[in-house]
């Protein structure tokens, strides 16, 4: 497998004319935020621009974006962002970049536009869209688009075929080949085929599942455990999913109308979502099934079910507040939990955290642990062998994973006899270039993590978040010096000033003492900051030492 070590790769050269050039700018080195750009004669054609979610180590993140330096010089450059499904994960990042254009036309199947189009209506844009469906064509700039039917965990997902003068390439986004899927739109096999025998020159596979041995068992082999739950449990059931999980809840909506049970969607991504799936045809919901929560409120527990979200743990999700009870929705003794969805990796404490709560309140919690409530939306390492050896791919570039799930992946095409320096392994900003048959990595360009925090995009740095987790970690300090400007001697004693650190009563007298010392040798210092830093270094060294608490440590001179 050709790999080499993104610390040692350099911006990339010019591309040479007739060339492709492929940047990966999320989602290769993490579940998440995906984004590639296709660069050709001048043009850019981007597909999928999603969020990732905060994990632990990442207090007051709301999202995470892929980093548009890279093309924020070309924006006008740009012929369309083509988005293969509707998972905040594809689609979740394009607001933030219709922000800083919004005339950028947006390429999708029926339902992918309708997610992207109510959520571009929160921020206030109304966007260009170019609806297409499998079997589709078109054009956009140098690149001629033609679009697969793949299946997913949301309908109406798409792989897409780019062709250029630099050669064929194929996206499959994220698929699994699930040969009885409630929709029966299966995964277009014949269709990658006949592109096969074209030539694929380069194939983009989704890597989520390449660890998962075997095939991904179908949808429909969950309805007896989902219909299990219904027919037993004895007072009320909530069901948490992801809010685009339309398939799933499907099947919740027919368990709960079998066993003559009420439904009602709480929150308001659940209810805008099942709202666009219903109009547009995707939701079967029968006649009265579905009711306002307040109504659901007089009837008794055991006709009551509840469909709202957090299944990940989000800690402002309906279920986490729930859990914690500070949701106008109280569980009790006797209700259960069926949590209808995966652990996305780096979710799983957060999520862990929430059954132990809900077990506490005397919560009967059902998940894919302890029943087969859940199937994956990804293609397993069989069906990632299906696809290689369908299609024969001169160069296979994995994508969709951390770099344990790109490695597997990349090692299933080997094994399905892709030469191994034609399978490649890249990373965030690590450029591809297809020129004259053959791919290559060929550089590097910027691809940052961008945090959101509330209205702010980007003004979150990896030094608010060392901050952040000193905080939460060890409290806070401060020092307040008041300094002599000639001598920058102490003029009256330190003050300290704790917030969330514990100590006793004399933990500081050391310090104060060290920090005495310190300013004796600091004649020279000549500016206000730089007598904080000396002062804040000479407090955390102490404590640390001392005490091995790393607090977050401030100084404040004032000059006497
Ligand atoms: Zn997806």
């Amino acid at each position: 497998m050709s790999s080499r070590s993104s610390r040692t790769l350099k911006a990339p050269p010019s591309l040479p004319s007739g060339g492709l050039r492929i940047t990966p700018l999320g989602g290769l080195g993490e579940i998440g935020r995906n984004m590639t750009v296709f660069e050709h004669e001048g043009k850019l054609l981007v597909v999928d621009c999603g969020v990732l979610f905060p994990e632990e180590h990442q207090p007051g993140i709301d999202v995470i974006l892929p980093d548009f330096t890279s093309i924020r010089d070309r924006l006008k450059d740009i012929v369309g962002i083509v988005l293969t499904h509707g998972h905040e994960d594809h689609i979740g990042g394009v607001p933030y970049l219709l922000k800083e254009r919004p005339d950028i036309p947006l390429i999708g199947s029926r339902l992918t536009l309708a997610f992207i189009t109510a959520k571009l209506t929160e921020h206030k844009i109304k966007p260009k869209t170019i609806h297409v469906e499998a079997e589709d064509k078109h054009r956009a700039g140098p690149f001629g688009l033609e679009f697969v039917a793949v299946n997913h965990s949301i309908p109406d997902s798409l792989a897409v075929a780019i062709r250029t003068r630099a050669g064929l390439v194929l996206h499959t986004g994220d698929f699994k080949m699930d040969q009885f899927p409630l929709d029966d739109r299966i995964t277009d096999l014949r269709h990658f085929a006949r592109l096969g025998e074209e030539g694929v020159d380069l194939f983009l596979t989704d890597s989520t599942n390449a660890e998962v041995p075997g095939f991904t068992v179908s949808e429909r082999d969950l309805t007896p455990a989902i219909d299990q739950v219904f027919a037993t449990a004895p007072k009320r059931i909530i069901v948490s999913s992801f809010a685009s999980h339309i398939h799933r809840i499907q099947q919740v909506l027919d368990a709960a109308h079998a066993n003559g049970r009420k439904v009602a969607f709480v929150g308001r991504s659940m209810v805008k979502n099942m709202g666009i799936a219903r109009d547009l045809g995707y939701l079967n919901i029968p006649r009265g099934l579905v009711v306002d929560f307040k109504k659901l409120q007089s009837m008794p527990d055991n006709k009551v079910t509840l469909v709202c979200t957090g299944s990940q743990g989000e800690p402002m999700a309906a279920l986490a507040r729930m859990a914690n009870e500070t949701h106008q929705i109280k569980l009790d003794a006797g209700d259960t939990v069926l949590l209808a969805s995966s652990m996305v990796p780096g979710n799983e404490n957060a999520i862990y955290g929430i059954i132990n709560k809900l077990t506490d309140l005397g919560v009967t919690i059902v998940h894919k642990g302890n029943a087969k409530v859940h199937v994956s939306g990804h293609a397993s390492a069989g069906e990632l062998v299906y696809c290689y050896n369908i299609v024969q791919p001169t160069h296979v570039l994995p994508v969709h994973g951390e770099s344990k799930h790109l490695h597997a992946n990349a090692e299933l095409a080997v094994r399905t006899g892709v030469d191994s320096d034609k399978v490649l392994i890249a990373a965030d900003g690590n450029t591809v270039d297809l020129v004259n048959g053959k791919a290559r990595v060929s550089g590097r360009v910027e691809a940052g993590l961008v945090y959101v925090d509330g209205h702010t995009v980007g003004k979150v740095t990896e030094e608010t978040l060392v901050e952040r987790r000193l905080l939460q970690e060890g409290g806070a300090v401060t020092v307040v010096a008041i300094v002599d400007p000639d001598t920058n001697l102490l003029a009256e004693p330190l003050e300290f000033i704790t917030k969330g650190f514990i100590h006793d009563e004399h933990i500081f007298d050391r310090a104060a003492e060290k920090v005495k010392n310190a300013l004796a040798k600091a004649s020279k210092i000549d500016t206000l900051e730089d007598l904080e830093k000396l002062i804040a270094d000479t407090v955390a060294r102490h404590l640390d030492r001392v005490y091995r608490r790393s607090p977050l440590i401030t100084a404040v001179v004032v000059d006497a």
